[in-house]
Protein backbone atom coordinates (compact mmCIF):
# COMPACT_ATOMS: atom_id res chain seq x y z
CA UNK A 1 0.00 0.00 0.00
CA UNK A 2 1.36 3.16 -1.10
CA UNK A 3 2.91 6.33 2.09
CA UNK A 4 0.16 8.19 1.55
CA UNK A 5 -2.91 5.42 1.48
CA UNK A 6 -1.54 4.32 4.21
CA UNK A 7 -1.35 7.72 5.87
CA UNK A 8 -5.21 7.93 6.62
CA UNK A 9 -5.82 5.58 9.96
CA UNK A 10 -9.44 5.00 10.56
CA UNK A 11 -9.91 7.47 13.23
CA UNK A 12 -13.09 7.79 15.24
CA UNK A 13 -14.39 11.37 17.25
CA UNK A 14 -13.87 11.10 20.40
CA UNK A 15 -17.27 10.87 22.85
CA UNK A 16 -16.94 14.14 24.02
CA UNK A 17 -16.81 16.03 20.35
CA UNK A 18 -19.86 13.73 19.79
CA UNK A 19 -21.59 15.21 23.08
CA UNK A 20 -20.89 19.03 21.95
CA UNK A 21 -22.92 18.12 18.59
CA UNK A 22 -26.23 17.99 20.55
CA UNK A 23 -25.53 21.40 22.17
CA UNK A 24 -25.31 22.64 18.81
CA UNK A 25 -27.99 21.01 17.26
CA UNK A 26 -29.99 22.86 20.29
CA UNK A 27 -28.23 26.37 19.47
CA UNK A 28 -29.79 26.02 15.78
CA UNK A 29 -33.45 24.74 16.53
CA UNK A 30 -33.63 27.59 19.75
CA UNK A 31 -31.73 30.45 18.49
CA UNK A 32 -32.44 30.66 14.43
CA UNK A 33 -34.75 30.22 11.86
CA UNK A 34 -34.24 28.10 9.07
CA UNK A 35 -34.55 30.21 5.57
CA UNK A 36 -35.71 28.57 2.12
CA UNK A 37 -32.96 25.69 0.95
CA UNK A 38 -31.47 28.16 -1.87
CA UNK A 39 -30.75 30.85 0.91
CA UNK A 40 -29.49 27.79 3.24
CA UNK A 41 -27.49 26.28 0.14
CA UNK A 42 -25.42 29.36 0.20
CA UNK A 43 -24.14 27.69 3.56
CA UNK A 44 -20.26 29.68 4.38
CA UNK A 45 -21.23 32.35 1.61
CA UNK A 46 -24.12 33.29 3.92
CA UNK A 47 -23.23 36.72 5.61
CA UNK A 48 -25.15 37.29 8.67
CA UNK A 49 -23.35 39.12 11.49
CA UNK A 50 -25.99 39.10 13.93
CA UNK A 51 -25.91 35.02 13.65
CA UNK A 52 -22.35 35.13 13.74
CA UNK A 53 -22.77 37.65 17.28
CA UNK A 54 -24.77 35.00 18.54
CA UNK A 55 -22.48 32.26 17.77
CA UNK A 56 -19.72 34.34 19.53
CA UNK A 57 -21.76 34.82 22.73
CA UNK A 58 -21.94 31.18 23.43
CA UNK A 59 -18.02 30.78 22.73
CA UNK A 60 -18.17 29.13 19.45
CA UNK A 61 -16.63 31.85 17.28
CA UNK A 62 -12.68 31.20 17.74
CA UNK A 63 -13.58 27.52 19.49
CA UNK A 64 -10.18 26.88 19.00
CA UNK A 65 -8.42 29.38 20.62
CA UNK A 66 -6.66 30.37 23.72
CA UNK A 67 -9.56 31.14 26.82
CA UNK A 68 -6.71 34.03 27.51
CA UNK A 69 -7.84 35.61 24.55
CA UNK A 70 -11.27 35.09 24.54
CA UNK A 71 -11.53 31.77 22.96
CA UNK A 72 -13.28 28.18 24.00
CA UNK A 73 -9.99 25.86 23.94
CA UNK A 74 -11.86 23.74 22.23
CA UNK A 75 -9.55 20.96 20.16
CA UNK A 76 -10.16 20.56 16.75
CA UNK A 77 -12.31 17.83 16.77
CA UNK A 78 -15.23 19.94 18.76
CA UNK A 79 -14.38 22.47 15.65
CA UNK A 80 -15.45 19.81 12.96
CA UNK A 81 -18.58 18.44 14.53
CA UNK A 82 -18.85 22.56 14.91
CA UNK A 83 -18.26 23.10 11.41
CA UNK A 84 -20.02 20.42 10.40
CA UNK A 85 -23.83 21.12 11.66
CA UNK A 86 -23.49 24.60 10.73
CA UNK A 87 -22.96 23.68 7.25
CA UNK A 88 -25.73 20.75 7.29
CA UNK A 89 -28.07 23.14 8.49
CA UNK A 90 -26.86 25.86 5.57
CA UNK A 91 -26.08 28.51 9.16
CA UNK A 92 -25.24 31.86 7.78
CA UNK A 93 -21.47 31.42 8.81
CA UNK A 94 -19.68 34.22 6.06
CA UNK A 95 -19.63 37.12 8.60
CA UNK A 96 -16.71 34.96 10.92
CA UNK A 97 -15.78 31.99 8.98
CA UNK A 98 -12.45 33.35 7.51
CA UNK A 99 -11.47 34.76 10.96
CA UNK A 100 -12.10 31.62 13.10
CA UNK A 101 -10.31 28.96 10.22
CA UNK A 102 -7.25 31.01 9.56
CA UNK A 103 -6.68 34.81 10.54
CA UNK A 104 -7.03 34.10 14.02
CA UNK A 105 -4.83 30.37 14.48
CA UNK A 106 -1.76 32.69 12.15
CA UNK A 107 -1.91 35.49 14.44
CA UNK A 108 -1.84 32.76 17.40
CA UNK A 109 1.04 31.48 15.70
CA UNK A 110 2.96 34.47 14.43
CA UNK A 111 1.77 37.13 16.09
CA UNK A 112 3.21 39.54 18.95
CA UNK A 113 1.53 39.22 22.19
CA UNK A 114 0.10 42.58 21.73
CA UNK A 115 -1.43 41.45 18.21
CA UNK A 116 -2.96 38.54 20.14
CA UNK A 117 -4.41 40.78 22.66
CA UNK A 118 -5.90 42.92 20.29
CA UNK A 119 -7.44 41.06 17.53
CA UNK A 120 -8.02 38.04 19.17
CA UNK A 121 -10.76 38.73 21.32
CA UNK A 122 -11.85 40.43 18.51
CA UNK A 123 -12.77 37.51 16.66
CA UNK A 124 -14.15 35.79 19.21
CA UNK A 125 -16.50 38.55 19.96
CA UNK A 126 -17.53 38.10 16.37
CA UNK A 127 -16.60 42.02 16.22
CA UNK A 128 -13.37 41.90 13.84
CA UNK A 129 -14.21 39.92 10.38
CA UNK A 130 -11.41 39.15 8.43
CA UNK A 131 -10.53 38.86 5.03
CA UNK A 132 -7.45 36.80 2.86
CA UNK A 133 -5.40 39.06 0.30
CA UNK A 134 -3.28 36.52 -1.10
CA UNK A 135 -4.57 36.52 -5.14
CA UNK A 136 -3.86 38.73 -7.85
CA UNK A 137 -4.19 39.20 -11.16
CA UNK A 138 -1.00 37.62 -11.87
CA UNK A 139 -0.82 35.47 -8.67
CA UNK A 140 -3.72 32.78 -8.11
CA UNK A 141 -1.88 29.38 -8.29
CA UNK A 142 1.61 30.87 -8.69
CA UNK A 143 1.35 32.78 -5.29
CA UNK A 144 4.51 33.35 -5.22
CA UNK A 145 4.56 35.95 -8.04
CA UNK A 146 2.90 38.20 -5.77
CA UNK A 147 3.67 41.76 -6.86
CA UNK A 148 2.02 44.06 -4.03
CA UNK A 149 4.54 45.89 -2.52
CA UNK A 150 5.11 47.35 1.08
CA UNK A 151 8.33 49.64 1.44
CA UNK A 152 9.87 51.07 4.76
CA UNK A 153 8.39 54.73 5.34
CA UNK A 154 8.71 57.04 8.15
CA UNK A 155 5.61 55.51 10.50
CA UNK A 156 5.79 52.22 8.99
CA UNK A 157 4.76 50.94 5.49
CA UNK A 158 3.82 52.24 2.01
CA UNK A 159 1.75 49.61 0.29
CA UNK A 160 0.83 49.90 -3.13
CA UNK A 161 -0.96 47.38 -5.19
CA UNK A 162 -3.62 45.09 -6.01
CA UNK A 163 -5.69 42.21 -5.05
CA UNK A 164 -8.61 40.23 -6.35
CA UNK A 165 -11.28 37.71 -5.30
CA UNK A 166 -10.99 38.56 -2.02
CA UNK A 167 -14.28 36.70 -0.46
CA UNK A 168 -16.04 39.35 1.71
CA UNK A 169 -13.65 42.24 1.49
CA UNK A 170 -16.64 44.86 1.46
CA UNK A 171 -17.58 43.41 4.95
CA UNK A 172 -14.65 43.00 6.44
CA UNK A 173 -12.77 45.15 9.20
CA UNK A 174 -9.17 43.59 8.46
CA UNK A 175 -7.41 41.98 5.56
CA UNK A 176 -4.50 40.06 6.32
CA UNK A 177 -2.66 40.57 3.19
CA UNK A 178 0.51 38.49 1.24
CA UNK A 179 2.39 41.38 -0.27
CA UNK A 180 6.43 41.61 -1.18
CA UNK A 181 8.72 43.59 0.81
CA UNK A 182 12.00 42.83 -0.84
CA UNK A 183 13.32 41.60 -4.29
CA UNK A 184 11.11 41.42 -7.53
CA UNK A 185 7.96 38.65 -8.54
CA UNK A 186 10.63 37.04 -10.29
CA UNK A 187 12.67 36.38 -6.89
CA UNK A 188 9.25 34.20 -6.47
CA UNK A 189 8.79 32.75 -2.43
CA UNK A 190 11.82 35.31 -1.15
CA UNK A 191 10.91 38.89 0.08
CA UNK A 192 7.20 38.28 0.96
CA UNK A 193 5.49 39.24 4.19
CA UNK A 194 2.24 39.27 5.81
CA UNK A 195 0.74 42.10 7.24
CA UNK A 196 -2.80 42.84 9.00
CA UNK A 197 -4.65 45.38 6.82
CA UNK A 198 -7.07 48.06 8.50
CA UNK A 199 -9.69 48.32 5.44
CA UNK A 200 -10.93 51.70 6.66
CA UNK A 201 -7.78 53.37 5.62
CA UNK A 202 -6.83 56.19 3.12
CA UNK A 203 -5.91 54.23 0.06
CA UNK A 204 -7.88 51.50 -0.27
CA UNK A 205 -10.52 51.12 -2.98
CA UNK A 206 -13.16 47.77 -2.50
CA UNK A 207 -15.29 46.97 -5.70
CA UNK A 208 -17.04 44.17 -5.95
CA UNK A 209 -17.23 41.40 -8.55
CA UNK A 210 -20.70 39.92 -9.35
CA UNK A 211 -20.88 36.51 -9.71
CA UNK A 212 -22.81 34.17 -12.04
CA UNK A 213 -25.36 33.75 -9.39
CA UNK A 214 -25.76 37.01 -9.26
CA UNK A 215 -23.87 37.46 -5.69
CA UNK A 216 -21.49 39.57 -5.28
CA UNK A 217 -19.12 38.19 -2.47
CA UNK A 218 -15.84 38.55 -3.53
CA UNK A 219 -13.66 42.07 -4.57
CA UNK A 220 -10.75 43.23 -6.48
CA UNK A 221 -9.42 45.56 -3.46
CA UNK A 222 -6.66 48.37 -4.47
CA UNK A 223 -4.30 50.02 -2.02
CA UNK A 224 -2.42 53.59 -2.98
CA UNK A 225 0.27 54.54 -1.02
CA UNK A 226 -1.72 52.90 1.87
CA UNK A 227 0.04 54.40 5.28
CA UNK A 228 0.18 50.76 7.52
CA UNK A 229 1.98 51.58 10.76
CA UNK A 230 4.89 49.07 12.32
CA UNK A 231 2.70 46.73 14.27
CA UNK A 232 0.71 45.82 10.54
CA UNK A 233 3.32 43.07 10.04
CA UNK A 234 2.21 39.85 11.51
CA UNK A 235 5.10 37.49 12.31
CA UNK A 236 8.42 37.83 10.78
CA UNK A 237 9.37 40.09 7.60
CA UNK A 238 10.34 37.76 4.60
CA UNK A 239 8.84 34.59 6.16
CA UNK A 240 5.17 35.31 4.47
CA UNK A 241 5.65 31.94 2.16
CA UNK A 242 6.09 30.08 5.16
CA UNK A 243 3.61 31.60 6.98
CA UNK A 244 1.05 31.50 4.38
CA UNK A 245 1.77 27.89 3.93
CA UNK A 246 0.50 27.25 7.39
CA UNK A 247 -2.52 29.08 6.70
CA UNK A 248 -3.33 27.06 3.75
CA UNK A 249 -3.09 24.00 5.59
CA UNK A 250 -6.00 25.57 8.27
CA UNK A 251 -7.70 25.93 5.32
CA UNK A 252 -7.85 22.76 3.06
CA UNK A 253 -8.12 20.38 6.37
CA UNK A 254 -11.95 21.25 7.47
CA UNK A 255 -15.09 19.57 6.56
CA UNK A 256 -15.64 22.75 4.73
CA UNK A 257 -14.47 21.06 1.11
CA UNK A 258 -17.00 18.21 1.35
CA UNK A 259 -20.75 19.96 2.67
CA UNK A 260 -21.18 22.47 0.03
CA UNK A 261 -23.82 20.68 -1.72
CA UNK A 262 -25.53 19.14 1.38
CA UNK A 263 -28.34 21.16 2.21
CA UNK A 264 -29.54 20.32 -1.51
CA UNK A 265 -29.18 16.32 -1.10
CA UNK A 266 -31.07 16.89 1.74
CA UNK A 267 -33.59 19.12 0.63
CA UNK A 268 -34.00 16.30 -2.63
CA UNK A 269 -34.36 13.28 0.28
CA UNK A 270 -37.29 15.30 1.94
CA UNK A 271 -38.91 15.55 -1.21
CA UNK A 272 -38.73 12.17 -2.59
CA UNK A 273 -39.58 10.62 1.24
CA UNK A 274 -42.49 8.98 0.97
CA UNK A 275 -43.35 9.50 -2.54
CA UNK A 276 -43.14 6.39 -5.30
CA UNK A 277 -40.20 7.94 -7.14
CA UNK A 278 -37.98 7.35 -4.16
CA UNK A 279 -36.97 3.73 -5.33
CA UNK A 280 -36.06 4.92 -8.39
CA UNK A 281 -33.63 7.28 -6.51
CA UNK A 282 -32.64 4.91 -3.68
CA UNK A 283 -29.13 3.68 -5.69
CA UNK A 284 -27.90 7.32 -6.31
CA UNK A 285 -28.81 8.04 -2.89
CA UNK A 286 -26.85 5.06 -1.55
CA UNK A 287 -24.00 5.88 -3.63
CA UNK A 288 -23.80 9.33 -2.97
CA UNK A 289 -24.46 8.60 1.26
CA UNK A 290 -21.33 6.00 0.72
CA UNK A 291 -18.84 8.42 -0.98
CA UNK A 292 -20.51 11.32 1.96
CA UNK A 293 -19.47 8.50 4.64
CA UNK A 294 -15.64 7.74 3.20
CA UNK A 295 -15.01 10.95 2.25
CA UNK A 296 -16.18 11.87 6.08
CA UNK A 297 -13.84 9.37 7.56
CA UNK A 298 -11.02 10.85 5.54
CA UNK A 299 -11.52 14.13 6.71
CA UNK A 300 -11.47 12.94 10.53
CA UNK A 301 -8.59 11.16 10.00
CA UNK A 302 -6.75 14.50 8.79
CA UNK A 303 -8.39 16.45 11.73
CA UNK A 304 -6.76 13.50 14.53
CA UNK A 305 -3.62 14.15 12.76
CA UNK A 306 -3.52 18.00 13.25
CA UNK A 307 -4.85 16.66 16.56
CA UNK A 308 -1.61 15.25 17.19
CA UNK A 309 0.66 18.07 16.35
CA UNK A 310 1.67 16.68 12.60
CA UNK A 311 0.96 18.63 9.06
CA UNK A 312 -0.97 16.20 6.71
CA UNK A 313 -0.49 18.94 4.26
CA UNK A 314 -0.82 16.26 1.28
CA UNK A 315 -3.73 13.98 2.88
CA UNK A 316 -5.72 17.48 3.19
CA UNK A 317 -4.80 18.25 -0.31
CA UNK A 318 -6.32 14.78 -1.17
CA UNK A 319 -9.50 14.88 0.96
CA UNK A 320 -10.39 18.80 -0.71
CA UNK A 321 -9.57 17.32 -4.51
CA UNK A 322 -12.10 14.22 -3.77
CA UNK A 323 -14.01 16.34 -1.89
CA UNK A 324 -15.19 19.15 -4.32
CA UNK A 325 -15.15 16.40 -6.70
CA UNK A 326 -18.62 14.99 -4.53
CA UNK A 327 -19.90 18.65 -3.87
CA UNK A 328 -19.45 19.47 -7.23
CA UNK A 329 -21.37 16.32 -8.53
CA UNK A 330 -24.21 16.19 -6.21
CA UNK A 331 -26.10 19.53 -8.37
CA UNK A 332 -25.65 17.77 -12.17
CA UNK A 333 -27.18 14.03 -10.62
CA UNK A 334 -30.08 16.32 -9.12
CA UNK A 335 -30.43 18.46 -11.66
CA UNK A 336 -30.57 15.13 -13.96
CA UNK A 337 -32.87 13.39 -11.63
CA UNK A 338 -35.13 16.39 -11.58
CA UNK A 339 -35.50 16.58 -15.40
CA UNK A 340 -35.88 13.09 -16.50
CA UNK A 341 -38.82 12.64 -15.05
CA UNK A 342 -41.36 15.12 -17.06
CA UNK A 343 -44.62 14.19 -15.43
CA UNK A 344 -43.89 15.18 -11.86
CA UNK A 345 -43.38 19.20 -11.73
CA UNK A 346 -40.44 19.33 -8.97
CA UNK A 347 -40.31 21.07 -6.19
CA UNK A 348 -39.83 25.02 -6.58
CA UNK A 349 -37.63 25.56 -3.88
CA UNK A 350 -35.65 22.05 -5.30
CA UNK A 351 -35.44 23.85 -8.30
CA UNK A 352 -34.32 27.01 -7.22
CA UNK A 353 -31.08 25.55 -4.72
CA UNK A 354 -30.07 23.07 -7.56
CA UNK A 355 -30.19 26.10 -10.12
CA UNK A 356 -28.14 28.25 -7.87
CA UNK A 357 -25.80 25.07 -6.46
CA UNK A 358 -25.37 23.85 -10.45
CA UNK A 359 -23.91 27.73 -10.76
CA UNK A 360 -21.68 28.39 -8.45
CA UNK A 361 -20.33 24.56 -8.23
CA UNK A 362 -17.34 25.07 -10.42
CA UNK A 363 -16.09 27.32 -8.38
CA UNK A 364 -15.70 24.96 -5.18
CA UNK A 365 -12.18 23.21 -7.18
CA UNK A 366 -11.04 26.55 -7.38
CA UNK A 367 -11.19 28.48 -4.21
CA UNK A 368 -8.44 27.53 -1.59
CA UNK A 369 -6.02 25.68 -4.67
CA UNK A 370 -7.19 24.62 -7.76
CA UNK A 371 -7.54 20.91 -8.58
CA UNK A 372 -4.35 20.74 -10.76
CA UNK A 373 -2.12 22.42 -8.09
CA UNK A 374 -3.33 20.13 -5.24
CA UNK A 375 -3.19 16.76 -8.01
CA UNK A 376 0.61 18.22 -8.13
CA UNK A 377 0.98 18.31 -4.50
CA UNK A 378 -0.51 14.38 -4.14
CA UNK A 379 2.19 13.41 -6.82
CA UNK A 380 4.72 14.90 -4.82
CA UNK A 381 3.81 13.07 -1.94
CA UNK A 382 3.51 9.97 -4.05
CA UNK A 383 7.08 10.54 -4.98
CA UNK A 384 5.98 11.13 -8.58
CA UNK A 385 7.67 14.36 -9.33
C1 LIG B 1 -15.39 31.53 -4.83
C2 LIG B 1 -13.95 31.96 -4.74
C3 LIG B 1 -13.50 32.65 -3.63
C4 LIG B 1 -12.16 33.04 -3.53
N1 LIG B 1 -11.78 33.75 -2.43
C5 LIG B 1 -10.50 34.17 -2.33
C6 LIG B 1 -10.09 34.97 -1.21
O1 LIG B 1 -10.87 35.27 -0.31
N2 LIG B 1 -8.82 35.41 -1.17
C7 LIG B 1 -7.91 35.11 -2.15
O2 LIG B 1 -6.76 35.51 -2.02
N3 LIG B 1 -8.27 34.36 -3.23
C8 LIG B 1 -9.54 33.90 -3.34
N4 LIG B 1 -9.92 33.16 -4.43
C9 LIG B 1 -8.95 32.94 -5.51
C10 LIG B 1 -8.47 31.52 -5.67
O3 LIG B 1 -7.65 31.13 -4.61
C11 LIG B 1 -7.77 31.47 -7.04
O4 LIG B 1 -8.79 31.66 -8.01
C12 LIG B 1 -7.07 30.20 -7.30
O5 LIG B 1 -5.93 30.11 -6.49
C13 LIG B 1 -6.69 30.02 -8.78
O6 LIG B 1 -5.94 31.09 -9.25
P1 LIG B 1 -6.35 31.87 -10.60
O7 LIG B 1 -7.81 32.19 -10.53
O8 LIG B 1 -5.38 32.99 -10.77
O9 LIG B 1 -6.18 30.80 -11.76
P2 LIG B 1 -4.81 30.43 -12.56
O10 LIG B 1 -3.70 30.26 -11.57
O11 LIG B 1 -4.64 31.42 -13.65
O12 LIG B 1 -5.22 29.04 -13.12
C14 LIG B 1 -6.06 28.86 -14.26
C15 LIG B 1 -6.07 27.37 -14.60
O13 LIG B 1 -4.74 26.92 -14.91
C16 LIG B 1 -4.40 25.79 -14.08
N5 LIG B 1 -2.98 25.87 -13.70
C17 LIG B 1 -2.33 26.94 -13.23
N6 LIG B 1 -1.03 26.62 -12.93
C18 LIG B 1 -0.90 25.29 -13.21
C19 LIG B 1 0.18 24.36 -13.11
N7 LIG B 1 1.37 24.73 -12.62
N8 LIG B 1 -0.05 23.08 -13.49
C20 LIG B 1 -1.25 22.69 -13.97
N9 LIG B 1 -2.32 23.53 -14.10
C21 LIG B 1 -2.14 24.81 -13.73
C22 LIG B 1 -5.27 25.96 -12.84
O14 LIG B 1 -5.42 24.76 -12.14
C23 LIG B 1 -6.55 26.49 -13.44
O15 LIG B 1 -7.36 25.45 -13.90
C24 LIG B 1 -11.25 32.73 -4.57
C25 LIG B 1 -11.69 32.04 -5.69
C26 LIG B 1 -13.02 31.65 -5.79
C27 LIG B 1 -13.45 30.91 -7.00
Amino acid sequence: MSQLLSAFRHAALPAAAQAFRAEVREFLRSSWTPPAPQVRARSWMGFDADFSRKLAQRGWVGVTLPRAYGGASLDAFSRFVLVEELLAAGAPVGAHWIADRQSGPLILKFGTEEQRRFYLPKICAAEAFFCIGMSEPNAGSDLASVGSRAVRAEGGWRLNGRKIWTTNAHHSHYMIALVRTSGEPADRQKGLSQFIVDLKLPGITIRPIRDLAGDAHFNEVFFDNVLLPDDALVGEEGAGWAQVNAELAFERSGPERIYSSIVLLEHWIACLRGTPEAARHAETIGRLATHLATLRGMSIAVTTKLVQGESPVVEAALVKDIGTTFEQSIPVIVEAAVGADPANPPDADLLQAVAYLAQVAPTFSLRGGTREILRGMIARGLGLR
